[in-house]
């Protein structure tokens, strides 16, 4: 067993418990298919573990990057995924292989691929209301789970909450635990940056970051899943950043189309500029939308547009009327 200490930046895990083997991975693995993903500093490779014939996604992960050894911000990476084992809503890890140059991490594997898909399809295989509440619920359950234990995700987006199937539509999994960090009252830590059109203000202010960085991330999260609209995205990354940080979001029927009143209502208990107001992932799994009875959805929320609707000849909306406004 290694056991192995990190230090180096605040807020990292310090301790990772799994094995990390050094003998060769193929001899264990087959890589198959293409690859399922790829970030700025790893691949992600879906492969079939040779003796039990189980498929996986292999994460090789650069130990040097820009000529900086990061090793120890990957074992944060796994001692993260240590820590939420016991959640089933974070992807599971398997097994750890070491290289001279790479760090492999072998994870359950997500057949449905990144709910990104899914939130910029067409109305027929977009999500509908319905889903993004069942969807919704896992994440926050997964995220709570973190949260209970300290930890910050702070790289939340549709990229990073992979589905187990696709169609059916599955469960969510959670993954990319790069960014993550332990947050505790002795340390306060400001330093990172996670993805454009996901950070919180408090991030671009360079205020501390907590538990409450996650949900912002949530809210935006929960708009495109809903909308299939980014609410912050600017033409450049500066008006992403003045969106952002004037908490300019559009919450017109433009936009909300046959979404329910409590659904805008849930994304604005998160899209608060002040880290202090704005619901806890324990809050949010209390909220009326997210308890609502599913067939009570099925009916607009806008008295005036119901009545309108039946006087109307207008052609009805398809069952779920829910879905994306593409
Ligand atoms: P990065 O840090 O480079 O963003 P991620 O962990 O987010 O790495 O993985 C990159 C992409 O690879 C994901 O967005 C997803 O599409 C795919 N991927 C990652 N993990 C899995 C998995 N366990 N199962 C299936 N696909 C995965
Ligand atoms: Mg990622």
């Amino acid at each position: 067993m290694l056991d192995s200490a990190v230090t180096s930046k605040s807020g990292m895990v310090t301790k990772v418990h799994t094995r990390i083997r050094t003998d060769l991975f193929k001899n264990n693995y087959d890589l198959v298919g293409k690859e399922l993903g790829r970030g700025k500093f790893a691949v992600v490779k879906k492969c079939v573990e040779k003796s039990t014939g189980q498929e996986r996604a292999a994460k090789f992960l650069r130990k040097r990057r820009k000529g900086q050894d990061c090793r120890g911000d990957i074992l944060n990476e796994i001692a993260v995924l240590e820590a939420a084992k016991a959640n089933p809503y974070v992807v599971g890890l398997h097994d750890v292989y070491e290289t001279s140059t790479e760090i492999i991490l072998v994870l359950e594997f997500a057949a449905g691929g990144e709910i990104f898909n899914q939130c910029v399809a067409d109305n027929d295989e977009a999500f509908t209301e319905k889903d993004v509440i069942r969807l919704a619920r896992q994440i926050l359950m997964g995220v709570a789970f973190l949260h209970w234990n300290n930890v910050v995700h702070l790289d939340l987006k549709p990229q990073n909450i992979l589905l187990t199937s696709a169609q059916p539509l599955g469960d969510i999994r959670i993954v990319d635990f790069g960014l993550s960090r332990c947050v505790d009252a002795t340390s306060e830590l400001r330093e990172i940056l996670g993805t454009p059109e996901y950070v919180a203000p408090e991030i671009l202010n360079y205020e501390p970051i907590s538990t409450a960085t996650d949900m912002w991330s949530i809210g935006v999260l929960t708009y495109v899943m809903l909308t299939g609209e980014s609410p912050f995205l600017g033409e450049e990354k500066q008006e992403t950043f003045l969106n952002i940080s004037q908490v300019n979001v559009d919450y017109s029927q433009d936009v909300f189309h046959g979404v329910s009143a409590l659904a805008v209502d849930f994304i604005q208990s998160l899209l608060q500029k002040n880290p202090r107001k704005r619901a806890t992932a324990e809050e949010c799994l209390d909220h009326p939308w997210l308890n609502t009875h599913l067939t009570s959805l099925a009916a607009p929320t806008m008295p005036d547009e119901q009545e309108a609707s039946q006087s109307e000849s207008e052609p009805e909306s398809p069952a779920p009327s829910l879905g994306l406004v593409s």
